[in-house]
């Protein structure tokens, strides 16, 4: 690689973080990159701006090709990377008027490092990832999406991204899955979701998640899903009972479509 192409990349990478500054999405970029990551990844001993640019590609633990070698994991064909920066630290040694010789150390410049996304390598589980995929995972492949799991779990334990059709979690819990799955679920019926948190929408995807945990995994826990149905409920000023029934039938049409999608694949491992 020529010195000046990495100087190059250097310069955007520094104005990818100027970037973040500009839109006003720092806020957010630091909370993740400040969430003390899982012990064992790289990253977590990145500087911060390495970080945010970590979080920029939308990743929370990112290697170089012979990092993942060591884990073994394969970059995937086709996959590109994203560059992080290294100081170039020089060294000059001062004489000062008494003649004394002191040695200076700096940051001359950056180095440009390759990295690649977990989300782009496969290979040995990654110690976040859980040992067995939760219930449905079929379904989520049926509905193409892809199911990712990050470390972190700053604000959220999961997200589904309806343009991307991927579903990202940050815990194992199959209800954590169940909602994301719920979320894509109520996508496909409806054609479309409002973006952010949207108490409706939240409250179908938790009470259809509670009733796929308790068909799938019933020593779970409910009372996290009674409170989280309650924080939107109150959001919207109904009562638990009326904003559970308003939404009833879309919760009943969402089921049906997970579970529909769950017979199939039922039916035609039997074929
Ligand atoms: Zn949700």
């Amino acid at each position: 690689m020529s010195k000046s192409n990495d100087s190059e990349k250097a310069r955007q990478a520094l104005s990818r973080i100027v970037d973040l500054f500009k839109t006003g999405d720092v806020p957010k970029a630091l909370a993740v990159a400040t969430i003390p990551p899982q012990a064992g990844i790289p990253s977590s001993k990145w500087s911060w701006s390495n970080r945010l640019l970590q979080f920029m590609a939308d990743t929370s633990d990112a290697r170089g090709f012979r990092q993942w070698q060591e884990a073994d994991r394969k970059v995937n064909k086709g996959a590109k990377c994203f560059h992080i920066l290294g100081p170039k630290i020089r060294k000059i040694t001062e004489t000062d008027d008494n003649g004394q010789e002191s040695d200076k150390v700096f940051v001359a410049g950056f180095f440009t490092i390759p990295v690649f996304r977990a989300e782009d390598t496969d290979g040995k589980p990654l110690p976040y990832e859980p040992t067995t995929p939760p219930p449905l995972t079929d379904v989520a492949d049926k509905l193409g999406l892809s199911v990712s799991y990050q470390t972190f779990a700053g604000s959220y334990y999961g997200y589904y991204q309806g343009n991307s059709k991927k579903i990202v979690l940050a815990s194992h819990e199959a209800r954590v899955f169940f909602h994301e799955l719920a979320h894509a679920a109520h996508h496909r019926i409806e054609g479309n979701l409002k973006g952010g948190q949207v108490p409706s929408q939240e409250i179908i995807a938790e009470l259809s998640a509670a009733v796929l945990a308790q068909l799938y995994c019933p020593e779970s826990n409910l009372g996290f899903s009674y409170e989280y149905i309650e924080s939107y409920a109150k959001k919207s000023k109904k009562t638990v009972e009326r904003a559970c029934l308003a939404v009833i039938n879309t919760v009943g049409k969402v089921l049906d479509e997970i579970l529909g999608y769950q017979r199939e694949s039922k039916g035609s491992q039997a074929a």
